[in-house]
């Protein structure tokens, strides 16, 4: 058994460790003799396994107590509907454009009051965050909305928008966990889990305790209705349990690794490596502004395309997967996660190297 390495944008590499105990535990787990996927989501085992994954990740993201945790499904485009549900009060929210996901949760958003796009960077293929300082902010707007990371574009927040007070809801499908947050600046955090924490299947609504209400928008599913799961303690019905599991031994190993301050100096120590090579090769570069770049995603070209399929064709027989870029970009993505390991990027970028050498004239 060969384990390649693993840069797909998600689902993505998992820590080797943590896949490795859950197949110990596969056929008993802690002396349950039978499998997490066997057992009642409401037995005591389980009632541990989330209630302990709970107490990691707010350990982990310094979670304040007024903030509810809750484990829920339907990925994180099914937030793109439950929050504008919730949270439209008045029926005006106002969009940042920065990449795909941002614009669909925008589009989603439309449909249930006047949703507002105050900014975009759609003009140069998202390739940069817009200056959010000085935003024409509706004066009744519910909430401002982001995407925290582009995963597709590979571009980031680095400073916050200024919301003129009003309440930030955060998209961190694909950095969360990636570097410390300041959960108090946010109304919302919510993130799909397959990305940067565990299988897909399990999506993570972090929310402040008054923002869940009864008087959502009519005609909301009960499921979608943040105050039904908030009050079940995600317990309402059938939660996606083992992936509920698996993410909390990846918030164990998170801990191991020394929380998210070290995992962001880790992570900025491998996002250099690749982009350090990028800026000095003579074949590849980078596609995103410098100042805007993420930690997670790296997208580059050749500049010509059928070098790029080469590439990730040589690169694919190496050993070095899912390397190709989102459908609606092209070129490559490397997608350096927190469990991608240090000599992955290092390895890669050997391999870059010598197909630069061997490529650079074509
Ligand atoms: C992958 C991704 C999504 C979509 O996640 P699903 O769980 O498939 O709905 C949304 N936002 C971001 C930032 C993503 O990376």
């Amino acid at each position: 058994m060969a384990r390649v390495y693993n840069f797909s944008a998600g689902p993505s590499v998992l820590p080797e460790v943590v896949l490795k105990a859950a197949a110990e535990e596969m056929l008993d787990y802690n002396g349950t003799g039978m499998s997490v996927m066997e057992m009642s989501h409401r037995s005591k085992a389980f009632e541990e396994i989330i209630q302990t994954a709970e107490q990691d990740l707010r350990d982990l993201m310094k979670i304040p107590d007024n903030y509810k945790v809750l484990f829920l499904q339907g990925g994180a485009s099914q937030q793109f509907a439950a929050i504008p549900m919730n949270l439209m009060k008045n029926r005006v929210a106002d969009y940042i454009i920065t990449g795909q996901w941002a614009k669909k949760a925008y589009e989603e958003a439309k449909k249930y009051g006047k949703a507002n796009a105050v900014a975009s960077s759609a003009d140069k293929t998202f390739s940069y965050i817009p200056d959010c300082s000085d935003l024409p902010i509706s004066d009744d707007a519910d909430y401002v909305y982001i995407c925290h990371n582009n995963t597709i574009y590979g571009t980031t927040f680095k400073t916050l928008p200024n919301t003129k007070g009003k309440l930030l809801v955060a998209d961190m499908s694909s950095d969360i966990l990636s570097q410390p947050v300041n959960v108090s600046d946010y109304g919302v955090i919510y993130f799909g889990v397959q990305k940067n924490v565990g299988p897909a299947g399990v999506v993570v609504v972090i929310i402040r305790e008054d923002l869940i209400r009864d008087d959502v928008l009519e005609g909301t599913p009960t499921m979608l209705k943040y105050k039904t799961q908030a009050d079940a303690d995600s317990l309402y019905n059938t939660p996606p349990c083992y992936g509920i599991y698996i993410c909390g031994k990846v918030f164990k190993w998170v801990k191991e690794m020394g929380g998210l301050e070290a995992m962001k100096i880790h992570n900025e120590k491998k996002a250099a490596i690749l982009y350090d090579f990028l800026d000095h090769s003579q074949l590849f570069k980078g596609t995103v502004e410098k100042k805007d770049r993420s930690l997670m995603n790296v997208p580059f070209v050749t500049g010509k395309e059928d070098l790029d399929a080469k590439f990730v064709k040589e690169a694919t027989a190496a050993g070095f997967v899912n390397l190709k870029g989102h459908r609606s970009v092209g070129g490559m993505r490397a997608s350096i996660y927190n469990a991608m390991p240090i000599e992955g990027v290092e390895k890669l970028v050997e391999f870059m190297k010598k197909f630069e050498e061997e490529n650079k004239n074509d």
